[in-house]
């Protein structure tokens, strides 16, 4: 596909010049300024593969600044003028599929890649994927890019982004899917295993809804507290939950065929940065419905990006610090613990609480297993200060010692944004309802209030009364949270730039 997007004039064309011209000052200087994200992205793609170990990211990265280098920066002469972030991270994924392709066979990388985003549903040790079919082919191929994007952990917001639709219109979408598969499923009952009752038809439905992301927030509540006790609704909600992750299916992705070729990294650039617009906007976005492969690099670069806002007050933090907090922030408990680690051997201040966050991250149901290694375990301090508080808050309230967490965030606590959750949090899971209440009422009448805190808020208002938070929202509401706590912890770092 032709690229019909006008280069715009970026303040790194000058630098990007330099560099071509070989000034060792403007190399580092785009070193400096890339080195986390590029860093942050190699380790995601090593940790997602499960097939190298992620101490190979070091070498992995310094191959990526060399490749960069190469041929009088022919790759960086490429680039003509959008975001260079959003090229830099594209290129450096590259380098890691390449690498990964050229140490693995494809069968193995199909079927282990984004393993770690399968659900890993504890209280379900039984419920290994079966063989049933999943039925989203029969779906139009929008229906099928959608859900698969929504596999693959983008959020709606995301989703609508992407495919060039309103958020409404995506909303609207996924709930035809969710009742289109219901029908699909209950017209073969005998694959699905599932009962065909009217009540449990409409469970089923629910169910779809719950993983695609969009049943409004007061139908997740209420369905959270139903499932703690209706054994039957929870049976189906693990099953809708396995067919699922199945929705990530590799081993049917191809390059894309009827004779065009597959979105130039330029034009994934343009696509995911937002400048790509009019005629050529819409042939990308047909493409995605079509092509899984380009599909599946739009949602990396989506993805990638995400961690880059991480590092944006984080000016100065060590390296391996910032990669760590872009690590939990998505989802990726196991390789922010091993990068947290390498900054607190470096002596990076914060490490230590980094490490307790991703251990949180860990035991968040849903993610991967609890980490084998616990011989450094990082004890907390009799008094916290007013960076562990919200650690402290958070690791009691997925402890379940909501008082606790309510007195480890006080008021002075609560100023701070990720303190102002904690507590909301802690107060509606049990300590203080009238109060979690209040302050929900107080957050939703704000205009101005954090879109974190407000979803959070949405959830406590839409709780019946005399009920507490139901543990499944309290623990998705965490899991929101958590990129939050990363970067509070990370732009208050005070350390020496690595
Ligand atoms: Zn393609």
């Amino acid at each position: 596909m032709s690229t019909t997007v006008p280069p715009r004039r970026a303040p790194e064309r000058g630098l990007i010049e330099r560099c071509a011209a070989g000034e060792d000052d403007a190399w580092r200087e785009l070193i400096t300024t890339h080195a986390a994200l590029i860093e942050a992205v190699v380790v995601c793609a090593l940790h997602d593969s499960q097939l190298a170990k992620l101490d190979e990211s070091q070498a992995l990265t310094a191959q990526f600044w060399e490749d960069l280098r190469a041929n009088d920066a022919e790759i960086l002469r490429d680039w003509n003028g959008t975001s260079l972030r959003h090229y830099l991270a594209l290129v450096a994924r590259r380098t890691a599929e390449s690498y990964l392709h050229s140490t693995t066979t494809t069968a193995q990388l199909v079927t282990s890649d984004f393993a770690h985003a399968t659900l890993t549903d504890s209280s379900a040790p039984d419920l290994v994927p079966s063989a049933e079919p999943a039925p989203f082919d029969k779906l139009s191929l929008q229906f099928q890019a959608m859900i698969r994007l929504r596999r693959l952990g983008l959020d709606l917001d995301s989703i609508a982004a992407v495919l060039g639709m309103s958020q409404a219109s995506v909303t609207q979408n996924m709930q035809r899917a969710a009742h289109k598969l219901t029908q699909l499923q209950t017209a073969t009952p005998s694959q699905a295993q599932l009962p065909t009752s009217q009540t449990n038809q409409t469970d089923l439905e629910l169910a779809w809804r719950l993983v695609l992301g969009c049943a409004p927030t007061s139908e997740r509540v209420d369905a959270a507290l139903r499932s703690e006790q209706e054994p039957a609704l929870r049976a189906i909600r693990d099953r809708v939950q396995i067919t699922f992750a199945q929705a990530h299916d590799m081993t049917a992705a191809r390059p894309c065929d009827s004779g065009k070729s597959c979105l130039s990294e330029l034009d994934l650039v343009y696509l995911v940065d937002g400048t790509m617009r009019g005629s050529a906007k819409a042939a990308a976005e047909s493409q995605l419905s079509s092509c899984m492969l380009c599909l599946y690099a739009v949602a990396n670069l989506t993805l990638d990006m995400r961690m880059a806002r991480i590092f944006r007050d984080a000016k100065g933090t060590h390296r391996a610090l910032q990669v760590a907090a872009a690590c939990i922030a998505t989802e990726r408990a196991s390789a922010a613990e091993i990068k947290a680690r390498e900054a607190l051997d470096e002596g990076a201040l914060r490490a230590a609480e980094l490490i307790r966050v991703a251990l949180v991250a860990h035991n968040l149901p849903g993610r991967e297993a609890i980490s084998r290694e616990t011989s450094r375990v990082v004890t907390a301090p009799q008094i916290p200060t007013d960076l562990e508080a919200p650690i402290m808050g958070i690791e009691a309230l997925v402890s379940g010692d909501v008082t606790g967490a309510y007195r480890a965030v006080d008021e002075h606590g609560a100023k701070q944004n990720i303190g102002a959750r904690l507590r909301l949090l802690a107060a509606a899971a049990g300590h203080d309802l009238p109060e979690a209440h209040e302050r929900a009422e107080e957050i939703l009448s704000r205009t101005s209030a954090d879109p974190g805190l407000r979803r959070d808020a949405e959830a406590v208002a839409a709780l019946p009364d005399h009920r507490a938070l139901p543990r499944e929202i309290l623990l998705e509401r965490l899991a929101d949270a958590l990129p939050d706590l990363a970067r509070f912890l990370i732009t208050h770092s005070g350390d020496a730039p690595v």
